[in-house]
């Protein structure tokens, strides 16, 4: 039984997107929170995933903007890139974002205890600074880390992670990128736009293979449009170091050189040595394991963010910490549906997603119970403005819900609101198409793909 004594309402562990949207719900429904970090409150996201990635990506954009400006009649000329610079910009994106972070923690009166927090008893999280702290209720959040396989050792200097990836002072020549999932795409993307030649080797059969088979394809087609280089349904045999850098040799035989190797293999949960598995926390393979309402099997201990299995996303953890937060308060928030989370790849061309892939969409409710329609960006004068190319798919239930949308496109991303929008209020595309959309945008996409599918398409070329 828990100890209804204990110290704090909520006690958190990890204070990534994950645990301080926990700790900022839970503060505002009135309990006492304390949060254990032992780095910096923002975790992953805000110091070394999202927010300094997105502004490489756009770093990048500028680059190819410049170099592309005579398409549009101007007569820039790009120069080159300034990475001590370039980082500059990163790094103050990403300190002001802290600062108002911190400026957050306050506001809501969380107390952030510094120090590496173990957790020894149900209602106990023992710091490294002595300090022992107690609470009613404990949230894990402790977040993951860049994996790597046997064969791949990370040095930090020539074979590296994402971490390394963002605070290179020198940009290579040639990069290798091995896995060609989300990390691994934005940072070819980045990289290209930025100058250097990438080489991306993937073993799935496509690029962001868990995207919908027709974004990988339409990703692809781009990445070859811009020279970047890649082999999908190859993995790699070894890495070794050079004199001048690294070899990688392929599945197959193939060689290829570079001066640096990103491995972007996929992210593993940080639970080694937090004490979970020693105080009988359920796990499976480092994860933690929850029931739907993201309690593990010890009562009053929850479990958010990158260390519960499913889509490794900041914006996942917000909600489930939020969610968590309010089912501690008594509110019976609704289970979270996994699939109702947005996805981004933030490359360019931009891949973003909501609900099920058409290939799951027909696993779930037969093949032939459901209808697609694929619109061509080529139909949008918005896209035609920005030059891109893409598409805005939906996949419907026949007689029923739109249950995917896929887009892909420059911006694509911002398009992502309606999207969620649609699959979590289960619109039909009758639903969608009665709603006119502005003009011109790109949101029209959605609005022309959802007349096509309710079968009165307006600007649709065959
Ligand atoms: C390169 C990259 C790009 C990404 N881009 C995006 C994106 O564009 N959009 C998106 O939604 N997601 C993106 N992500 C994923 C996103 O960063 C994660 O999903 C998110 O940070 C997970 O939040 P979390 O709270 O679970 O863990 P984390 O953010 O990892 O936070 C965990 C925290 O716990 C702390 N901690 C760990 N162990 C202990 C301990 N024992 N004691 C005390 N503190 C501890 C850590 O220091 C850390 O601060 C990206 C990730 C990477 C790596």
């Amino acid at each position: 039984m828990s100890d209804p004594n204990a110290g704090y309402d909520v006690v958190i562990l990890g204070g990534g997107s994950g645990g301080y949207a926990s700790a900022f719900r839970a503060a505002e429904l009135g309990m006492s929170v304390a949060l254990v970090e032992k780095d910096k409150v923002g975790g992953t996201c805000l110091h070394r995933g999202c927010i300094p990635t997105k502004a490489l990506l756009h770093a990048g954009e500028v680059a190819d903007t410049a170099r592309d400006s005579e398409d549009f009649g101007i007569l820039a000329e790009f120069k080159g890139v300034d990475i001590e610079a370039v980082n500059k910009y990163k790094d103050g994106v990403v300190a002001k974002m802290y600062k108002g972070l911190q400026g957050l923690f306050k506001a809501n009166k969380v107390e952030v205890i510094n120090g590496t927090g173990k957790l020894v008893g149900p209602n106990t999280i023992e710091v490294d600074n002595g300090q022992t702290v107690t609470g009613r209720n404990i949230v894990l959040a402790t977040g993951s880390y860049s994996k790597t396989l046997p064969g791949l050792e990370i040095d930090g200097e020539r074979i590296i992670t994402s971490e390394h990836a963002l605070n290179l002072t020198e940009l290579p020549n040639k990069a290798i990128v091995i896995g060609g999932g989300v990390i691994g795409a934005e940072f070819a993307s980045a990289w290209k736009s930025l100058g250097v030649e990438v080489e991306i080797i993937e073993g799935l059969p496509r690029l962001i293979a868990a995207e919908d088979a027709d974004s990988s394809k339409q990703l692809e087609r781009a990445f070859r449009k811009r020279g970047i280089k890649f082999h999908t349904g190859k993995f790699f045999e070894k890495v070794e170091r050079t004199a001048s850098g690294v070899q990688v040799t392929i599945q197959g035989g193939t060689v290829v050189d570079g001066d640096l190797v990103l491995v972007a293999v996929g992210r593993g949960p940080v639970t080694d040595g937090c004490g979970y598995a020693e105080q009988g926390v359920q796990m499976d393979r480092g994860f933690v394991l929850t029931n739907e309402h993201l309690q593990t099997n010890l009562p009053n201990v929850y479990a958010v963010g990158d260390i519960v299995p499913g889509v490794q996303l900041a914006h996942r953890g917000f909600l489930q910490g939020i969610f968590v937060a309010e089912h501690i308060a008594g509110l019976n928030p609704p289970v979270i549906d996994e699939a109702g989370i947005p996805r981004v790849t933030f490359t360019e061309p931009e891949v973003a997603s909501m609900g099920l892939n058409e290939d799951k969409a027909k696993e779930r409710y037969g093949a032939d119970k459901i209808k697609t329609v694929n619109y061509n960006l080529a139909g949008n004068g918005k896209s035609n403005i920005l030059k891109t190319q893409g598409f805005v798919k939906l996949v419907a239930v026949e007689d029923g819900p739109i249950v995917g949308v896929h887009m892909v496109g420059a911006r694509i991303s911002e398009q992502i609101g309606e999207a969620e929008l649609i699959y979590n209020w289960e619109g039909y595309a009758s639903d969608v198409a009665q709603l006119i959309h502005m003009h011109p945008t790109q949101n029209e996409a959605i609005g022309e793909a959802a007349m096509a599918l309710a079968g009165k398409p307006l600007h649709v070329h065959d």
